[in-house]
């Protein structure tokens, strides 16, 4: 094993210590390009350097659980690219090597939630097995479509047989090998889908018995071959109208089978809903592992930092981590992060841009508390003009901790809701602070980040 050189953040910024934080884990590899994808992956990657990332990020897992202070791990999510490529042996040490770093020898200290992505194609019962060995409790499945015209149109690697294969792996384990969630990944709104296969999709995908979905509309996104194909007149995406019915008529199917939409993309069965997603959406801090992540922690700067005009009360900074080849270097190991302090400003508006996508709301008790302003006080005339159109919930503003929830309707036309939250907290002022993320005093941990 490569043992990591310890990492660099900024000599002048101070990491506070929380008591628990949630840890997203980027494994960049795909095996093949999906051809509508965005994310960042790479495909032709070597065993070696697979094997220098992973060490690398148990390295890393060490370094920011022993500068928080040894939080508790909320929730731990395995993203990608595809955490499914990493051979299944190679993964039962990473994922022991891991527990370890992160002080969960055995089971006793385990995260609430523990979650997987995997893409069809690389599921199999040895897979499967590891998983639950070393405590993954929800498996995310990347399904996209069972029809393999659709499959073919956005180059998944999977065909409709291979969906199904991995589906029944999942289905027949033996009761004390399950998982206790599952969720399935499907794509509406592909060029030449039409309604009833979107119902096709989503009662097959019922019957083996998943608790949750992530529905997503196809984008053409900038950069990506779907994106060539459609500006050299290769494709065609389907008009607006007909990719909201497709993802409408995706919703409704769920919703007529019990599941509750509790966010923008996201349905859940009762007791099944995401804890590392909502982690997310109330901004709790983060930590992001492993090639391109990004974590958003509570920080401060030193002296250092107001000397060059950083103000000296932030609380909130944003790391990115650097590509693969720079990550798993073994020419180049003293990569720092890329350090951006947050402002209270925008660390407002980024709660209410995550938050108000969510079932949850944002909590008006926990703005003031982090942010110290009574939006209740200071936005009686807006909240009182949203409650009585209907675009907030009313009851949701008059419970003892009020919360502002969009009502189910305006969460789905949410761009020109931030603009009028943009504009109010413009008419604000300052923002002086933001004791984020509930961070208590006394908790700063006096460390600098190693230079
Ligand atoms: S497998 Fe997932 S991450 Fe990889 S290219 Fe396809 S959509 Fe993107």
């Amino acid at each position: 094993m490569i043992s990591a050189p310890p990492l660099k953040l900024d000599t002048t910024l101070f990491l506070r210590r929380v008591s628990a934080v949630s840890l997203y884990i980027h494994i960049p590899f795909c095996s093949s390009r999906c051809r509508y994808c965005d994310f960042y992956f790479e495909t032709g990657w070597s065993p070696r350097v697979m094997g220098r990332t992973l060490d690398r990020i148990v390295a890393e897992a060490r370094y920011f659980f022993e500068a928080l202070g040894r939080p508790r791990i909320e929730t731990v999510y395995f993203g990608g690219g595809t955490p499914s490529v990493i051979p299944p042996r190679t993964l039962d040490d990473f994922l022991d090597r891991l527990r370890r770093a992160l002080g969960m020898e055995g089971c006793a200290r385990g995260p609430t939630e523990w979650s997987f992505e995997m893409n069809p194609e690389s599921v199999s019962p040895e897979l499967l097995a590891v998983l639950r060995e070393r405590g993954v409790s929800r498996l995310s499945l990347g399904v996209q479509s069972f029809q393999d015209p659709l499959l073919r149109f956005l180059t998944r690697r999977a065909t409709c047989e291979r969906v199904t294969e991995a589906l029944e792996l999942i289905a027949r384990l033996p009761a004390r090998s399950r998982f206790p969630h599952l969720n399935i990944d499907l794509i509406a709104g592909i060029p030449g889908q039409s309604e009833e296969m979107v119902g096709e999709d989503i009662d097959r995908a019922l019957s083996y018995g998943p608790d949750h979905f992530s529905i997503y509309s196809l984008t053409v996104e900038e950069r990506t071959p779907l994106a060539q194909m459609v500006a050299r007149g290769h494709a065609r995406p389907l008009p607006q109208e007909s990719q909201e019915s497709l993802w409408f008529a995706a919703r409704d199917r769920l919703l007529a089978r019990g599941f509750e939409h509790y966010e923008i993309s996201n349905f859940a069965l009762a007791g099944a809903r995401s804890l590392h997603n909502a982690a997310y959406w109330r901004l709790d801090p983060y930590v992001g592992l492993g090639p391109g992540a990004v974590s958003t922690l509570p920080a401060t700067t030193g002296t250092e930092g107001e000397e060059r005009g950083l103000p000296a009360r932030q609380h909130a900074a944003r790391l990115t981590n650097p590509n693969l080849f720079i990550y798993s270097s073994l020419f180049d190991p003293s990569w720092s992060h890329a350090v951006e302090l947050l402002s209270p400003r925008s660390l407002l508006i980024e709660h209410f841009l995550t938050g108000l996508r969510t079932g949850e709301g944002v909590s008006l008790r926990r703005i003031e508390r982090v942010f110290g302003l009574n939006l209740p006080r200071l936005w009686a005339g807006p909240l009182g003009e949203w409650a009585a159109g209907g675009r907030i919930e009313a009851a949701a503003l008059a419970e003892p901790v009020p919360r502002l929830v969009l009502s189910p309707s305006a969460r789905l036309l949410l761009d020109p809701f931030l603009l009028e939250i943009d504009r109010l907290i413009d008419d604000l002022g300052p923002i002086r602070d933001a004791r984020w993320p509930e961070a208590a005093e006394g908790e700063q941990s006096g460390m600098t980040a190693p230079a």
